[in-house]
């Protein structure tokens, strides 16, 4: 079809759904326009920006008449901070979206008759996030910006109160502005590769309500550094450690892998499903551990333990589904890629007082083809790969095992849709999909499906 629209034309629309990004789409003379910052149900006029073969992308130049959707952000840079892509819209159109997004995936990528009917909003919609990493930087006129990066940029949107970050990390935030002012402390700039102060990191422990600050330097010699290890302290007496995190590379990795405890301890601590975690600045952890204690408690449902279980925990990071469900197996086996994230499982483990459970590091199809070999045979596979979600191998070697049942916890629904439906050829049916909303009003989305074994594959 040859597009009926070309670049800057003004066309009227009506928003008739989101794409897996976020923006809202409306066709016109059936020609598919993506319009960030529009919800479903607004009629507007689109400015087009852009036009492809197949869509062209507008922006909002007037609304005609918006959504029944739409409410005023919480957060006065929404439009142009890189974080939230649904403060225009209610938590209740947003979570809509979400469920359409995964049952939409099951049916047209998976091609499953299936229909979510079950869809869990996050606990918190607010304030739910433990972790921030805000960029700093300096404007043209040489003011000090401190906040988040821009949509598909690396212009930092000034913004030190985060609608999704614990509230007292703003005025933590103003003490290091302030010193770095004070005593000349040089603002890293990207372009040239030069100055001091780079990123403020901040974590939080939700239980036991401890902060980390970590300044990610490019230099571990900081001047005055004791002075703001004081003012940081009678800012937030919560503040238990302050680390240094230097990062010299041209990079856009945040942290760098040297670390420098200034005050306090090394880690803070936190519980998530009734195990104790120890956050350093370099240690994953889930950043909404109450939506993730959510997602878990659905996934331990859906595996449907009685004691009695053999659980291969495959794609296990620091081992906190496998090691939630522990006490209701015989034996948990959990598989990661990355060295350090095994050990700090094996800690957790050891912490938590748990003995069936042994974590391995390895890739997911090559430890699954082994245990194959050396004759394991779980009673239920829980999968939690990357977005990328599962290879062919991987997908195999699981079915090769035949488990009763497999967990699939997943943060993108296409790839969830399209292993899901690898693993039906294999004899596994798909009985049960449930969205997850861990990280509310961001595109992300998380589901979890059940297959169950209906017949051994010949
Ligand atoms: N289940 C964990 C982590 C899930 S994130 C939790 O809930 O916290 C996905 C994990 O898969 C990451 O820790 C990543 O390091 C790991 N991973 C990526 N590719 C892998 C592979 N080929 N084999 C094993 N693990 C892999």
């Amino acid at each position: 079809m040859k597009p009926p629209i070309k670049k800057n034309d003004e066309i009227t629309l009506d928003i008739t759904a989101l794409t897996s990004q976020g923006s809202g789409v409306g066709h016109f003379d059936g020609f598919a326009v993506f319009v960030e910052g529009a919800a479903v149900g607004d009629r507007l006029i689109a400015h087009i920006i852009k036009v492809k073969s197949t869509y062209a992308v507008g922006v909002i130049r007037q609304l005609l008449r918006p959504s029944k959707d739409r409410i005023a952000p919480a957060c006065p840079v929404a439009e142009r901070c890189g974080g939230c892509s649904f403060q225009h819209i209610s938590y209740a159109a947003e979570c809509e979206h979400k469920r359409l997004r995964v049952q939409d995936a099951l049916q047209r990528i998976g091609a499953f008759d299936l229909t979510v009917d079950e869809f869990l909003p996050a606990p918190y919609t607010a304030h739910y996030r433990n972790k921030a990493q805000y960029p700093i930087g300096l404007t043209a006129d040489g003011r000090t910006c401190v906040g988040f990066y821009a949509k598909r940029s690396h212009r930092i949107v000034d913004c030190r109160a985060c609608a999704l970050q614990p509230p007292e990390f703003s005025a933590i935030l103003d003490v290091i502005v302030r010193w770095a002012a004070q005593y000349g402390v040089s603002i890293y700039d990207e372009a040239s590769g030069k100055g001091l102060l780079r990123h403020i990191y901040l974590r939080k422990g939700f239980t036991t309500g401890d902060i980390m600050v970590c300044p990610v330097v490019t230099d571990r010699n900081v001047p005055h550094i004791d002075a703001l290890t004081e003012e940081l302290r009678a800012q937030n007496e919560h503040i238990k450690s302050i680390v240094l995190n230097v990062n010299a590379a041209r990079t856009n990795v945040v942290l760098g892998s040297e670390c420098h405890t200034v005050f306090g301890s090394d880690f803070i601590t936190d519980t998530l499903c009734g195990l104790t975690f120890q956050l350093s600045p370099l240690s994953f952890y889930q950043v909404n551990p109450a939506g993730a204690q959510m997602l878990y408690q659905k996934a331990a449902d859906l595996a449907a333990l009685t004691g009695k279980e053999t659980v291969l925990d495959l794609y296990c990071g620091t081992g906190t589904i496998g090691l939630s469900m522990a006490h209701r197996a015989k034996r948990v086996i959990g598989v990661e890629i990355i060295p350090q994230a095994i050990e700090n499982a094996k800690e957790n483990a050891k912490r938590g007082g748990i003995e069936n459970a042994e974590f391995f590091c390895a890739d997911a199809a090559q430890a699954a083809a082994k245990l194959l070999e050396a004759g394991t045979a779980p009673d239920v596979v829980i999968l939690d790969p990357p977005r990328k979600g599962c290879s062919a191998d991987t997908l195999q070697a699981v079915a090769a095992m035949e488990p009763d049942r497999i967990v699939y916890v997943s943060c993108d629904p296409a790839t969830l849709a399209r292993d899901c439906k690898a693993l039906q050829t294999r004899g596994y049916t798909l009985k049960t999909a449930v969205g997850v909303d861990m990280f509310p009003r961001t595109v992300h989305v998380e589901c979890v499906t059940l297959m169950t074994r209906s017949q051994p594959v010949q």
